[in-house]
């Protein structure tokens, strides 16, 4: 006997980008789905392991000229359960860290569909993990920050000057999504409650065969990512954990003694 799918929708989390760092239950509801909605920043190896006969539909920018309208994928993910179809919307990083996933739900839930979340590892984790950084440490971090550097349009945005304060004297990593083409407003606004010194590492295509980094100071950091050309998807990561990377580059013999 087959079970009626009355309108499901699994908002699956494909992590940063290298598919060994996507979870078993985001594995197993890839290979179920028979809808994919896929966006932008999930890597094609992940997208491989659907069914043959899924049907997938790119709605990010490499599936049309500009980005799908939210509405129109959250109408398209809305048609596709009520049709009775297994629909999986398949996000970067973790679905519930920007990237509108708390969106979506809502708009599922008040159309009565059932939503399940699969979580995946987020791009700020990932990127500082691969340069063996810790976000917190017991000498340098208290806790850490997930914070956007691009704010939704008419939105006054992040507030960094009291973010840079906070994260002084609370002694907090910031990890910074979609900061890269603000860079330079970011630098002179957290250099209000930072030190020039701070250590900096910017992290462009974490976890993928792509993937560069630099690390500098907060005093430097616009420039030197205009000097190395980093461009998104890149997470920016400022804080005293940090200055461990910078220290490994310059003495790898210590690291590997150590
Ligand atoms: N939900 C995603 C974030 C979506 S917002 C997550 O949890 O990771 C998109 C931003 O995420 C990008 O602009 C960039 O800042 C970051 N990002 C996503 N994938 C990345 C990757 N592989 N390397 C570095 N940054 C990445």
């Amino acid at each position: 006997m087959t079970t009626m799918n009355h309108g499901k929708v699994t908002l699956v989390g494909a992590g940063p980008g290298d598919p060994e760092l996507l979870t078993l239950k985001a594995l197993k509801a890839i290979q179920r789905a028979t809808v994919l909605l896929v966006d932008d920043l999930v890597s094609d190896e992940i997208v491989a392991f659907a069914r043959p006969e899924a049907r997938i539909v790119y709605v990010g920018k490499r599936g049309g000229c500009k980005s799908t309208p939210q509405a129109f994928i959250e109408k398209l993910m809305l048609m596709a359960a009520r049709e009775g179809e297994d629909v999986v919307r398949l996000k970067g990083g973790d679905p519930f860290i920007f990237g509108r996933g708390g969106e979506e739900v809502e708009h599922l839930r008040a159309a009565g569909i059932e939503v399940e979340i699969v979580n995946g590892i987020t791009a700020g984790l990932a990127a500082v993990t691969s340069l063996g950084v810790p976000l917190t440490h017991r000498q340098h971090a208290h806790g850490v920050v997930f914070v956007t550097g691009h704010a939704k349009p008419g939105d006054s945005g992040t507030d960094w000057k009291a973010l840079a304060a906070t994260a002084h004297s609370a002694r907090l990593t910031l990890v910074i999504y979609m900061g890269v083409s603000g860079a330079e407003r970011i630098q002179d606004e957290l250099l209000a409650g930072l030190p020039a010194a701070t250590p900096v590492a910017v992290v462009q295509n974490a976890s993928l065969a792509t993937q560069r980094h630099i690390t500098t100071t907060l005093g430097e950091l616009a420039s030197a990512i205009r000097e190395a050309g980093l461009a998104s998807p890149s997470v920016i990561v400022v804080g005293d954990v940090v200055g461990g990377v910078a220290l490994a580059a310059a003495h790898p013999e210590a690291v590997r003694a150590a």
